[in-house]
């Protein structure tokens, strides 16, 4: 069961079957989230080589990351602090 709207990156219960990581050449030591069936990562950068995991000795890429956590906590229509009591 989809639990986000449609269009939406996630369509699925676990985000982190949609995605693979990815490296290249061009950018050495970094890893990028790749959504599948794509060529390029989050960021853009085409990559080469397609990974289940994230490859040892590779970070991941910042742009990937932030765009990652963009899709995972999108913007709520109205905001509610914790630390407010009901
Ligand atoms: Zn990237």
């Amino acid at each position: 069961m989809s639990t986000t709207a449609p269009g939406s990156l996630f369509l699925a219960e676990d985000p982190r079957a949609l995605v693979a990581w990815g490296t290249t050449d061009y950018y050495i030591g970094r890893a990028h989230l790749v959504p599948r069936g794509r060529a390029a990562g989050l960021c853009s950068m085409p990559v080469d080589e397609h990974w289940r995991h994230r490859p040892p000795g590779h970070r991941p890429c910042p742009e990937c990351a932030i765009t990652w956590v963009n899709e995972l906590f999108p913007l709520p229509s109205s905001a509610a602090r914790l630390d407010q009591s009901a």
